[in-house]
Formats: structure tokens, C-alpha cells, sequence
């Protein structure tokens, strides 16, 4: 493990216990610090004890660079490995080995924390055969939505990617903003374009249900949506689900093949049991997603599988047990 890799892997172990406090910051700064020097430099201030002197590595940044290079590896990585790996419940392990990929992520090209190729690497350690990489769309100002143009030249970043990482496949996708009246924010040509679509609602989660429900209804049914992502928008303890007749929106996604995403985050876990009972008894399709922010975070499918286990969500509707040629024959395919 060289420092850069220590530093890395740091910050991946902080992103999957979702920790977002001083420390984590201090090495999200740190490693960027250390990724700009001269690996030169870092050797001889590691040596002289003077990594300090710079701004933005600390004693605890500067222990982990040092025990790097001392003899690869570091024991505050060690220990971070241990106190922060994901748990799963042997029922919820069953779900994960079958998963072969995920379905809702995002970069730096939004509002993610980790570049393409750094999520990609993560999603191939994983395990993972593919990955649907699905930043916002443009409606989405605060987290940098892209707009025709920039995923235009994402769609460009991607496929030289995938040259270089075959057999692993990024595919393409996009979360779209669902708008107040379900139309979608992204053209019709770049939406037939994309891989995969995630549908879901940003603003106003707060709107009557005879508004919410005819608004979800649509979106649901654009032959352009592949997956409906955290259908209430609640935030556990913040915010809660929206309300929309849930049995008449899970009848729709049923009907016009739109699965309805387990969403894995552990702040929004959508849908809540309740729902997602009754999105089984719908007949619907299912994709459990981590919705990653950060390279960490795409550890967080287990909680939607220990999720799926506990209400018995039948595994042969989870799209993303599928190969990635039988996701996107499902995605044409599906009414
Ligand atoms: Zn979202
Ligand atoms: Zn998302």
C-alpha cells in the first residue's frame, strides 16, 4: 500500500460508515494535499518528520503516510478496516452474492465525491460486472446536475472507460428529476439514449397526494424510465415520506416494467416496509441500489438486502441480479 492508497482507503472506510464529521474531512483534505506533492517531497518530509509543516496534514494524516512508506502498510488502516466494515445478516448475504451490479451512483460530475474511474475501481473490487453511473440532471442546480451538453461529454468520458476497463462496463444513465408536472428533465432523443434511467423526485415532496400520485403516475410510465428511485424522499428522522397512493403507482411501475428501487442509503432506506410489501404484492420489479455518493459508500447495497430478505422480496425481480446484456434487453423490453 503505498500513502496515496493509505490515504484512499482511509476515506473510503470513513464514506461507508457514513461519517461526514472533523475527521473525515481532515483526510479528504489530506489526501488531496499528498495527491498533489512530489512523491519525492512526501518521502523526505515523512523522513524529516515535517509533513505537518503542511497545511492540511495532520498528526493522524501524517501517521498513516509515515507507516505507508515504512513498510506498506499502516496499522490506523488496519483498524479503521475492521471497526468500519459493512454488516449483513446471513439472510441479506444470500441477496448481495446474487447481485451483479448497481444501478444508482453518482461522481464528481455532480455532486459525488469520487471520480468515475475511482467509483468504477471501487464498484470492480466489489465484485461487480457493471455499474449504471447516474448523476443528476440539470434541474438539480445544488448538486451540479448536468445539462444536453455536459452529459453529452460525459457519455464521451464513459466509453473511453470502458475500453480500458472491459469486461467491466460502466453503463450509462442518468437520475432524472421527475418535474412538478412528471414530465422528465432530459430530452426524449438523450433519454432513448441512456443505458439505464432512474426517475425520481427532488422538490416539493410535500404536495397533496391528488397532485404527488398523477405526477409519480407519468414519470413511472415514460417509456424511458427504467427504475423509480426512492419513492418517498424521506430523509429517517428529517423528513418524512412523501404521500401518493402507493398501491396505484406500484400497479403503474408493474404495468409499464419500471422497477421500483430498494434504496440502500442508510438515511433514506425508501421504501419503508410497508410499501415495499406492497410493491411485492403489485408484481413490480426490483433494483437495490446503493445511490453512492463516495467510492465507501457503494458498500451500502447490504442494508437493502438485509431490507429485501426481512419482507421476502423475490430475488428473480432484482434487475441488477441480471447480466449487464439481460439488463439492457430488460430495459428495452419491459412494456
Ligand atoms: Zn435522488
Ligand atoms: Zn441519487
Amino acid at each position: 500500500m503505498t500513502p496515496l492508497e493509505a490515504l484512499d482507503r482511509v476515506v473510503h472506510c470513513l464514506d461507508r460508515v457514513h461519517d461526514t464529521g472533523f475527521k473525515a474531512k481532515a483526510f479528504v483534505r489530506a489526501r488531496e494535499v499528498a495527491h498533489e506533492l512530489a512523491p519525492d517531497e512526501l518521502e523526505e518530509r515523512a523522513r524529516n518528520g515535517t509533513l505537518t509543516d503542511l497545511t492540511g496534514i495532520g498528526p493522524a494524516s501524517a501517521r498513516v503516510i509515515t507507516e505507508a512508506l515504512k513498510d506498506g502498510t499502516s496499522s490506523y488502516v488496519a483498524k479503521l478496516e475492521a471497526e468500519t466494515a459493512v454488516p449483513i445478516t446471513p439472510e441479506g448475504e444470500h441477496y448481495r452474492a446474487a447481485l451483479r451490479g448497481d444501478c444508482h451512483l453518482h461522481s464528481t460530475w455532480s455532486d459525488g465525491g469520487a471520480t468515475i474511474e475511482a467509483m468504477a475501481a471501487t464498484a470492480i473490487a466489489l465484485g461487480h460486472e457493471y455499474m449504471v453511473l447516474t448523476d443528476h440532471s440539470a434541474r438539480l442546480t445544488i448538486a451540479h446536475g448536468l445539462n444536453r451538453e455536459r452529459l453529452i461529454q460525459q457519455l464521451g468520458v464513459i466509453a473511453v472507460l470502458n475500453d480500458e476497463l472491459a469486461p467491466f462496463r460502466i453503463l450509462t444513465g442518468m437520475e432524472v428529476d421527475i418535474n412538478l408536472d412528471g414530465t422528465l428533465d432530459l430530452d426524449d432523443d438523450l433519454l432513448a439514449h441512456l443505458d439505464v434511467v432512474v426517475a425520481s423526485v427532488h422538490s416539493k415532496l410535500r404536495m397533496d397526494s391528488f397532485e404527488m400520485t398523477p405526477r409519480m403516475l407519468k414519470a413511472v410510465a415514460s417509456p424511458h424510465v427504467d427504475i423509480l428511485g426512492h419513492c418517498t424522499g424521506r430523509l429517517i428522522g428529517k423528513r418524512d415520506p412523501s404521500v401518493f397512493d402507493a398501491d396505484r403507482v406500484f400497479a403503474a411501475c408493474a404495468a409499464s416494467g419500471t422497477a421500483v428501487e430498494i434504496n440502500s442509503r442508510p438515511e433514506r432506506l425508501d421504501p419503508p416496509f410497508e410499501l415495499l410489501e406492497r410493491a411485492i404484492a403489485a408484481g413490480c420489479w426490483f433494483s437495490i441500489d446503493s445511490d453512492a455518493h463516495a467510492t465507501g459508500q457503494l458498500e451500502w447495497q447490504p442494508h437493502g438486502c438485509d431490507r429485501a430478505a426481512e419482507v421476502g422480496v423475490p430475488i428473480e425481480r432484482i434487475v441488477n441480479t441480471m447480466p449487464a446484456t439481460e439488463l439492457l434487453a430488460w430495459t428495452t423490453s419491459a412494456a
